[in-house]
C-alpha cells in the first residue's frame, strides 16, 4: 500500500497554505482526480473547499498539462501550449491573473494583424474582400446549422474563393484540425466574446501558480479504473487506491488510445463520444532573433502568404522579446512534427524570407518548438468534433453510475479547446460530486 499525501479541508473550508497536511497511510478518498491540467485542478479546488478528501494523480513530472510555460536561456517565458485568455470578460483566469500579479495584454480580437500576400501587404480593397469572404463563411456555417446539418466545414463553405487558403489555415489554428475534419456545430456552439488577451508572463505558469495548495501526486500514471463496485479502485504506477468518485480529465487523445483500462469497459455511448471528439494538432515554433531588426511600424501579428506555400501566422518580437513565433495547425502540424524540428524551423525561416527578405535569417540564433502529438500524456492539441459529432461533448460530460465523471476541455459545451473552458468543466464535475455526496 503506498503512502499518499492526503489533504482534507479544515473547518474554514478555504484553500490556503495554512491547510493541514497529513502524511497518512490511507488508501480511501472521497475523490480521485486523474490529471493535473486546468480541468483536474479546477475540480480539485472546489472539492477540497467543500471538505472532501481529494488526491490528484498526474502521470507527468509537472503540473498543467497543455498549460505549459518554458523559461528560455534568455529568461523569457515561452508558452508551448495555451497563451491567450479567450473570451476574457467571461474567463475566470483574468481575475486569477490579477490576484497572482500576472501581466496580460488587453486586446480586441487578436489585435492588429497585417497580411502579406505574395510579397506585398494587403491593400484596402483586398482587406475588404477578405472581410467579406470571412462574413460569407460565417453565414454559410449558420445556414448549415439552421438546416439541421452538422456537416464538415469543408462541405459548408465556399472552397473555391480567393481567400480559401487563408480561411482554411485560420480554422486549423482555431480547431487544430483541417476543414474537412470539423463539424459546423463546433463553430456555432463555441462562445467567443472576441476578447483574446495574451498572458505576457505565461499562461502555463499562471495555471501552475493557481495550483498551489492543491494535492497533486506527480509521476503517478493511472493504468486502470475498476468502477464495477461502489468504491472505485484506481491503479497507478505508484500503487492502488479507492475512492467514492473519480474525475477523469485526461485528453480524448489519451482516452482514444486505450492506455487506461476501464473495468468494466466504458459504455458504447461514451466510447462513441470519445471517438467523435479526437484531438487535432497545433504547434508553436519559436526562433530567437533580435527584436530591433524589425521596423517598429510592423505590428506584432502578421500573416505570410507566399505564392507556393501554406499561409503562416507569425508573432513578431512579442512584448519586445527577441523572437518570432510561427503557428501551424491540422495535418500540416502533424507532418512538420513528424518530419522533425529542422523542418519546422526551415518553414518559419522561409516565411520570414518571404516577408522581410533573406538578410534577416543570419541573425536567427536558435529555436524551440512544441510537439503535442508526440507527447504520450496528451497526444494532440485540442478536441474537434468530427462531422456529425458535435452533440458528443454533452454525451461525454454525463456521469456514469453516479461515480465516474469526465471533465476536460472536450466536455465543455461551449468553451472547448480552451484552458478556461477546461477549468470550468472541472468545476462542473466538482459541483455534481458535491451534490451526489450529500444524498
Ligand atoms: C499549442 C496549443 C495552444 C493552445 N492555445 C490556447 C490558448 O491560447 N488559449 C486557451 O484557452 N487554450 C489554448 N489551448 C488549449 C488548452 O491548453 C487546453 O484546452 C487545456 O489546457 C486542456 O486542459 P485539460 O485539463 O482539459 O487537459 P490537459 O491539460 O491535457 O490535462 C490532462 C492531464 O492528464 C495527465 N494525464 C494523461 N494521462 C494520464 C494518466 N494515465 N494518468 C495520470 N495523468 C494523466 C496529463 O499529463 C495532463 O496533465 C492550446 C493548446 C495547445 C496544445
Amino acid at each position: 500500500m503506498p503512502v499518499w499525501i492526503v489533504w482534507s479541508a479544515p473547518a474554514n473550508r478555504t484553500l490556503s497554505p495554512r491547510y493541514s497536511l497529513e502524511l497518512v497511510m490511507q488508501s480511501v478518498f472521497d475523490v480521485v482526480v486523474v490529471g493535473a491540467g486546468a480541468a483536474g485542478l479546477g475540480a480539485a479546488r472546489d472539492l477540497i473547499e467543500a471538505g472532501l478528501s481529494v488526491v490528484v494523480l498526474e502521470g507527468s513530472h509537472r503540473i498543467g498539462g497543455r498549460a505549459f510555460t518554458e523559461h528560455l536561456p534568455d529568461g523569457s517565458p515561452f508558452d508551448l501550449g495555451c497563451h491567450w485568455m479567450h473570451s476574457a470578460s467571461i474567463n475566470p483566469f483574468v481575475a486569477i491573473a490579477d490576484q497572482l500579479g500576472f501581466r496580460y495584454d488587453i486586446r480586441e480580437g487578436y489585435g492588429l494583424q497585417w497580411v502579406n500576400r505574395h510579397g506585398a501587404w494587403l491593400d484596402h480593397s483586398a482587406k475588404a474582400r477578405l472581410s467579406r469572404a470571412s462574413d460569407e463563411w460565417t453565414q454559410a456555417i449558420r445556414r448549415s446549422c439552421d438546416q439541421g446539418l452538422d456537416n464538415s466545414l469543408y462541405e459548408a463553405t465556399d472552397q473555391a474563393g480567393e481567400w480559401r487558403d487563408l480561411l482554411n489555415y485560420w480554422v486549423s489554428l482555431d480547431t487544430s484540425v483541417d476543414v474537412d475534419q470539423v463539424a459546423v456545430g463546433d463553430l456555432i456552439n463555441y462562445v467567443d466574446t472576441n476578447e483574446n488577451w495574451p498572458v505576457i508572463d505565461g499562461y502555463g505558469d499562471l495555471v501552475a501558480h493557481w495550483a498551489k495548495g492543491i494535492p497533486v501526486e506527480l509521476n503517478s500514471m493511472v493504468t486502470e479504473i475498476d468502477w464495477s463496485r461502489r468504491d472505485i479502485r484506481v491503479s497507478s504506477t505508484r500503487g492502488d487506491l479507492s475512492s467514492r468518485f473519480v474525475v477523469m480529465t485526461v485528453s480524448t487523445g489519451v482516452l482514444n488510445e486505450d492506455v487506461i483500462r476501464f473495468v468494466p469497459q466504458l459504455p458504447p455511448t461514451t466510447l462513441d463520444a470519445i471517438a467523435g471528439l479526437p484531438l487535432g494538432n497545433y504547434n508553436r515554433i519559436r526562433l530567437s532573433i533580435p527584436a530591433t531588426l524589425f521596423d517598429p511600424e510592423i505590428p506584432e501579428r502578421i500573416v505570410s502568404m507566399p505564392v507556393d506555400d501554406q499561409p503562416m501566422s507569425l508573432s513578431i518580437r512579442p512584448y519586445g522579446r527577441d523572437c518570432v513565433i510561427g503557428l501551424v495547425g491540422g495535418r500540416y502540424a502533424d507532418y512538420l512534427e513528424k518530419t522533425g524540428p529542422s523542418a519546422s524551423r526551415a518553414v518559419v525561416l522561409d516565411h520570414l524570407r518571404h516577408v522581410f527578405g533573406g538578410d534577416l535569417l543570419r541573425h536567427v540564433k536558435g529555436d524551440r518548438q512544441s510537439a503535442w502529438r508526440g507527447d504520450p500524456l496528451i497526444r494532440g492539441a485540442y478536441s474537434a468534433a468530427a462531422p456529425g459529432q458535435s452533440f458528443q461533448r454533452a454525451v461525454l460530460s454525463q456521469t456514469l453510475h453516479e461515480r465516474l465523471l469526465f471533465a476536460g476541455e472536450a466536455t465543455s459545451p461551449d468553451q472547448f479547446s480552451t484552458c478556461h473552458g477546461a477549468a470550468l468543466t472541472g468545476r462542473r464535475a466538482a459541483a455534481e460530486i458535491i451534490s451526489l455526496s450529500q444524498h
